[in-house]
């Protein structure tokens, strides 16, 4: 079958590998769309994720939906011919982690395109059965793989406990920061602020729910976010870029004893980060790492017409031009929001 391998910074080649079978619990699934997400940017343009580089060539992508066309002898067979959702990090289901309802910070868990694990961006894959997610018919294979940036929007607003009629301020208006923009709204919370350093970015956010967007390379963030809210600063500072530089202006923008939730990855080892700000105002500060049990929630957001993925979905590649897909997305081209590998 047909792969697209990332064989060294910002290249690309299709190449074929061998087609999986499914074990007991797994499903064979078709892949029928794939999101590029900013975390395969990092692999994409050489920089890596922290301490996590590549360093053999790897299939990127996690982001996915398919077709189930052949489940294991422990698997409901009524699965086949589903389109599926499909929860990417398999996790040992064994630790303290995984046996404490925290599976999403499980240290052993598979993360298909992150190394060393090759990811999605191939013609079949297999999962475990129950990670398969079915979609409502309504959703199309290109909304049913952004599921996946969906349920990191959810959690990242569960984390926050965002109560009705609270301000927020989302710094970065990628995927990830406009569908948190809609969840943030969708929990109830009245003012939002978007930032982003794209003109087009900060105006997607007004389709998404903020109320007010500026470009934060052309205005002061701190400055403007405390102007929109009297000097006060806002209850809960949402970052969702990859920037080093976010972390510390969610702290500056929330109010004293506010809350921030980051969920951006700068891929640094180590960002600067302004402790006395943070203790000064006794901030609650939340990471976030992906999602846990959120993906039928999403789905049933999504189905609902709560979260806009097809206004998300502005771009879609055929597996054989995903260097171009890749490149267009790293390079912000032609007023990207999302784009998919469709195969
Ligand atoms: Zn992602
Ligand atoms: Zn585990």
């Amino acid at each position: 079958m047909k792969a697209a391998k990332c064989i060294a910074p910002r290249q690309i080649r299709i190449v074929d590998v061998d087609k999986p079978a499914p074990k007991p619990d797994q499903a064979l699934i078709r892949v029928c769309s794939v999101g590029i997400c900013g975390s395969d940017l990092h692999y994409f343009e050489g920089s890596g994720i922290g301490e996590v580089t590549v360093t053999e060539p790897l299939i990127l992508g996690h982001e996915f939906s398919g077709i189930i066309e052949e489940v294991g002898d422990e698997a409901g067979a009524d699965l086949v011919g589903n389109l599926v959702a499909v929860e990417p990090g398999i996790p040992c289901r064994q630790c303290e982690s995984c046996r404490t309802g925290h599976y999403n910070v499980c240290r052993d868990m598979v993360f298909p395109g992150g190394p060393p694990y090759d990811g999605v961006l191939c013609e079949y894959v297999t999962f475990p059965a129950d990670f398969c997610f079915p979609v409502p018919q309504k959703l199309s294979p290109t909304q049913a793989a952004l599921i996946e940036p969906l349920a990191v929007a959810l959690h990242t607003v569960d984390l926050a406990r965002v109560r009705p009629g609270e301000t927020a301020a989302i710094l970065g208006l990628g995927p990830v920061g406009l569908l948190t923009a809609q969840m943030a709204k969708l929990a109830g919370a009245g003012q939002l602020i978007g930032t982003d350093l794209l003109d087009y970015r900060a105006e997607a956010g007004l389709r998404f729910g903020v109320d007010f967007a500026f470009n934060a390379g052309k205005h002061d963030t701190v400055e403007t976010v405390l102007d929109r809210t009297g000097g006060r600063g806002v209850d809960v500072a949402f970052d969702c870029a990859r920037s080093s530089d976010t972390p510390g202006l969610a702290c500056k923008v929330v109010r004293p004893a506010g809350r921030c939730v980051l969920t951006g990855i700068s891929g640094a080892i180590e960002d600067p980060f302004p402790v006395n700000v943070a203790r000064h105002k006794e901030l609650t500060l939340h990471w976030c790492r992906r999602f846990r049990f959120d993906f039928p929630r999403a789905i049933a957001v999504a189905a609902s017409g709560q979260a806009d993925l097809k206004a998300l979905a502005t771009h879609s590649f055929p597996l054989e031009r995903s260097q171009e897909a890749f490149a267009l997305v790293s390079n912000a081209g032609d007023n990207v929001l999302k784009a998919s590998i469709d195969l």
